[in-house]
């Protein structure tokens, strides 16, 4: 699926083709970089563009831009008007994943704070087959990254080195996907999801201390998931438990809520996606299409701002 005809480079939209930066700027050398994935959901009968949690992604981003040092931390208004400006350029009127890169610019060397750069862009994205049908999940030979050596709760470049390693393994081996272990041998994340399991009727979910990303969708789901009644649970978990448990998933900006089928080729429950699954995504759909308006500070229209 390729990215839209127009793109953002530091506040100004520039074609596809005019979106460069230098071979050797420090993002390329070094993977001094943050970035943001995020999704804009149509809503056909509104007839608007709603981007997901614009607020939370674009906090995170001036988080990871302050801890990798970079002199300049965007102001969140910046980044928002580059990314919908992009947006309204591409005339975009379609679900679609975006991303967002706050990079190290200039030639310099390793501990270089500046310039720093920032670009946007967007993808078309058909609903996606996974989260209808499940996945098969492998847990991952790789260890994941802990807080003191890459802090995966910095959304950087140069964590997802650890990711496509895992990825590629899982996919080697005929698995959708991939679950990590932190260093202690507990269930962690997967490559682009946080994990969610059903035990006992409760979610339960790796706490923000498992090396895991801080998850906007994890939040999402905590809430949606606690309005509807049900009890969610953020602690440690082993990897043996999720063989025991009734019911698993994936959630994501990028992943949606995928119901997770098997771990290395163990059926989880009965092996098909589970109601608790089901009732989740059901409300997690209902809230980035803007069709449920119980969260509208979620919601930032693209072509009706308010
Ligand atoms: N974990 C990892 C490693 C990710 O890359 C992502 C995707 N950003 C997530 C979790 C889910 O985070 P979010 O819900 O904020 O998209």
């Amino acid at each position: 699926m390729p990215t839209s005809p127009f793109m953002s480079l530091n506040g100004r939209v520039v074609p596809y083709a005019e979106c460069t930066i230098h071979a050797f700027s420090g993002v390329v050398k070094y993977g001094a970089g943050v970035f943001e994935g995020l999704r804009a959901y149509w809503n056909a009968e509104r007839e608007e563009l709603f981007v997901f949690r614009l607020k939370e992604h674009l906090d995170r981003l001036r988080y990871g831009m302050k801890v990798l040092r970079f002199d300049t931390v965007f102001e969140a208004d910046f980044m928002a008007k580059s990314l919908l400006d992009m947006i309204r350029a591409n005339a975009l009127r379609e679900n679609a994943h975006l991303r967002m890169i706050a990079f190290l610019d200039g030639d310099d060397e390793l501990a270089a704070t500046g310039p720093v750069g920032l670009v946007c862009g967007a993808i078309p994205r058909p609903p996606s087959k996974a989260v209808l049908d499940g996945v098969h999940v492998a847990v991952s030979t790789y260890g994941r990254l802990s807080d003191n050596v890459l802090p995966p709760r910095v959304k950087s470049t140069a964590n997802y080195v650890n990711n496509r390693a895992a990825e590629m393994e899982a996919k080697r081996n005929g698995y959708n996907g991939v679950l990590m272990l932190t260093g202690q041998g507990k269930v962690s994340e997967g490559s682009g999801a946080c994990f969610f399991m059903v035990r006992n009727g409760a979610l339960h979910t790796p706490d923000v201390a498992s090396d895991i990303l801080e998850s906007i969708t994890r939040d999402t789901v905590i809430q949606l998931a606690r309005e509807m009644g049900m009890t969610v649970i953020e602690r440690t978990i082993d990897r043996h438990e999720v063989y025991a448990a009734d019911e698993a998933f994936w959630c994501g900006s990028g992943f949606e809520i995928q119901p997770i089928l098997t771990l290395d080729r163990l059926a989880i429950g009965t092996g098909t996606p589970g109601s608790m699954t089901r009732d989740v995504q059901r409300a997690y759909f209902a809230a980035v299409e803007g069709r449920s308006n119980t969260h509208p500070d979620w919601l930032t229209p693209v072509w009706a701002p308010t």
